[in-house]
């Protein structure tokens, strides 16, 4: 078993910047678990389907293989042989995870995924039932949280920098959904573990959540 490291929390509260940091200056590989989901959503997508239709996204999942690879510490997901990393960041592919993971069936297909990289190697992942769920005896858990307010804003200026246009309120909104599916989902809510760290980044600098995180992790 690798030494294993869980962070947990909703969307927008900096997980993954946070996650990449940790692991670069820490040595450990990071497992982005949503890039999974996103993958998987992006195949759903191009079979033409609508997250509506759960039959259809069960039936889909059947045909679709994620596989992750590393490229100089950074991750790539392979679906079915082809890398999509690049397709992952829109808005629809986030809809489309953020309701086909809700799915018990499509959480089954990449258990088995997560569970192995975390066996093979020294691991930091996040997403949002690591440490409840995939892995109940990690090393260190994280329960990483901002106010919506603070997440929509990061959001809002992520997407002003890169000249996206986009409304704070409709962000915020979208904000709350997600927030609401992932915790009310019947299948590996996203909670906080019982034995997870709490840390609220909404008055931190990443400097600062990085720092704290990093003294949790000292072997
Ligand atoms: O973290 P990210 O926003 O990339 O995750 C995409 C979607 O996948 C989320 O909306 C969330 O619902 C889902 N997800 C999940 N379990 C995880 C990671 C992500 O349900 N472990």
């Amino acid at each position: 078993m690798g030494y294993n490291v869980a962070i947990d929390g909703p969307a927008g509260a900096g997980k993954s910047t946070i996650a990449k940091r940790v692991s670069k200056e820490m040595g450990f590989l990071y497992v982005d678990t949503g890039a999974m989901y996103r993958a998987l959503a992006v195949h759903f997508l191009q079979c033409g389907l609508k997250p509506e239709d759960t039959e259809g996204i069960k039936e889909a999942c059947k045909n679709a293989e994620v596989t992750l690879q590393y490229e100089d510490g950074v991750q790539q997901v392979y679906l079915n042989g082809v890398n999509v990393t690049g397709l992952l960041r829109t808005e629809e592919v986030s809809r489309m995870a953020s309701v086909s993971s809700a799915i018990p069936e499509i959480r089954t297909h990449l258990l088995k995924l997560q569970r192995d990289m975390a066996e093979k190697y020294n691991v930091l992942m996040d997403g949002r039932d690591i440490g409840t769920h995939i892995l109940p005896n990690a090393d260190v858990k994280i329960y990483l949280t901002a106010s919506v307010e603070t997440r929509a804003k990061r959001r809002y200026l992520e997407y002003q920098e890169k000249g996206i246009a986009c409304d704070l309120e409709e962000i915020e909104r979208d904000i709350a959904e997600r927030d609401f599916r992932d915790m009310n989902r019947e299948t590996a809510p996203l909670k906080q573990a019982k034995d997870a760290h709490l840390v609220d980044s909404s008055d931190m600098t990443i400097d600062e959540v990085v720092e704290t995180i990093k003294a949790f992790c000292k072997k």
